[in-house]
């Protein structure tokens, strides 16, 4: 059997960014201001990825300067207490930002296919509830964690460790009516959340794989808290049937983790579920090898390089990939050091042998150790400004990203950090 349709041709753009996420929401903006016209395709009715999608908080550890602006417009709005925020007001003020930019948002629509000519991308096929699109462009941005459209253009990629195996994944969720009083004074011990479920593992209330990863954040101006507490290991996040089969285990583990709180944790007696996060927490899937692969020792060197154009500023942070045990963080005192970042060279952003495409956030050039590392938020919507800017500055001369250089995205990055 075969099928074929003829589906709708739209009008060309210059720069297609899809997924709206830390790395999305960076690299529309630095396109924008560069002067493309800019579209972002998001699968959801709302920008965030797993800053709002996936109730993922914290926003990591740098200061790029789209992060610092998002932030500035939540803290005016009360929204934010150092890189803590409201999920819900990131949601409206990166939309603001953007379409302040000048950028189309596309809601509800999700990339589905690449159109090629040869090794170069031509524009991206996208499907939403007006059917299926054919969307031209000059220059393409991979912003949905999982490389969807370079590995679709026919990129080279790698998955996890070398065995294959990649971090866990984890359903976040949202608690009220906690004392968090009475919770922060029952023991004077950073350890108290992990003591109270290994009673809760020992008796068999929660899944081995149940510990505390991070503990909880309290979300700002209000009593209620996000919390990270299970590691759901062997799950690769684009194939369909793994995310659905985490997606009803991690739901379970949510209520039992949730009844085990009320049980064990002063403080939670009278807490409740007030929601779970609207996507599951994937750390780790397609690694797009690009011009430059990020290393391990460059974490651990605090490497600088000639082409960077992004920072981090985190260490490796490996969450068990049998799912038991807390993370390990490695590194940690190259970024107590003097220069205390790692810089990521545009060659991170440009896939091998494919044109007219850039790469940015969770799915960067980098081994399984180093995205470790920069897989944090901050460090993604900063790839995605220099993604962005070098995707701009591209489409208007109308030359491929890989012959922009290096020197002409810092350049204009700077121009556009000095008049943001
Ligand atoms: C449980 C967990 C805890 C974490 N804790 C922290 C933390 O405390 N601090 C921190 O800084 N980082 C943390 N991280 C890491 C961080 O959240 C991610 O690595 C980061 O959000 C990646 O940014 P991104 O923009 O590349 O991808 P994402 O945030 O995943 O955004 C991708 C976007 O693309 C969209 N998308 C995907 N596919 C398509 C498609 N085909 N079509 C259209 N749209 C699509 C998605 O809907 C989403 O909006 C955590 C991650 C997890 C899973």
């Amino acid at each position: 059997m075969s099928y074929s349709r003829e589906i709708p041709l739209g009008e060309e753009t210059d720069v297609i960014v899809c997924g709206g996420g830390p790395a999305g929401i960076g690299a529309a903006a630095g396109a924008a201001r560069a002067g493309a016209r800019v579209t972002l395709l998001e699968q959801y009715g709302f920008l965030g990825g797993m800053a709002t999608a996936g109730l993922v908080l914290p926003f990591g550890d740098t200061q790029p300067a789209i992060a610092r602006e998002l932030f500035d417009r939540l803290e005016a709005r009360g929204a934010a207490n150092g890189w803590n925020y409201d999920p819900e007001t990131f949601k409206l003020e990166a939309n603001e930002l953007l379409l302040e930019a000048g950028v189309e948002l596309r809601f509800h629509t999700a990339f589905c296919d690449v159109m090629m000519s040869g090794n170069a991308v031509k524009g991206v096929v996208a499907l939403s509830k007006s059917g299926l699109e054919a969307l031209p462009c000059r220059v393409v941005i991979d912003c949905t964690a999982d490389g969807d459209v370079a590995a679709s253009a026919g990129a080279e990629f790698s998955k996890g460790r070398s065995d294959g195996r990649m971090q866990p994944v984890t359903l976040m969720f949202r608690m009220g009516g906690i004392d968090l009083e009475r919770y922060r004074n029952y023991e004077q011990s950073d350890d108290r959340m992990e003591k109270a479920l290994t009673k809760a593992r020992d008796a068999g209330d929660v899944s081995p794989f149940t510990c505390s990863v991070m503990g909880f954040v309290p979300v700002p101006g209000g009593r209620e808290v996000v919390i990270n507490l299970s590691n759901f290991p062997g799950i690769d996040g684009t194939n369909a049937r793994d995310l659905s089969r985490a997606e009803i285990e991690t739901r379970r583990e949510v209520f039992r983790i949730t009844a085990a709180l009320r049980k064990y944790v002063p403080g939670f007696e009278q807490a409740y579920l007030i929601d779970t996060a609207a996507h599951l927490g994937v750390r780790e899937t397609r690694q797009i090898i690009g011009e430059y692969v990020l290393t391990a020792e460059d974490i651990f060197e605090a490497k600088k390089f000639e082409d960077g154009v992004a920072r981090n500023i985190f260490e490796i942070d490996i969450h068990p990939l049998d799912g038991i045990g807390r993370a390990s963080h490695t590194a940690k005192e190259v970024f107590r050091a003097k220069e205390p970042w790692v810089d990521i060279p545009y060659r991170c952003l440009v896939p091998r042998k494919i044109d007219n495409i850039l790469v940015a956030g969770r799915c960067f050039s980098a081994t399984h150790e180093a995205m470790g590392a920069a897989r944090r938020m901050g460090p993604c919507m900063d790839m995605g400004h220099a993604a962005g800017a070098a995707a701009g500055l591209a489409a208007r001369q109308n030359i491929k990203p890989r012959e922009i250089s290096a020197a002409a995205v810092q350049q204009e990055l700077q121009r556009q950090n000095a008049s943001g």
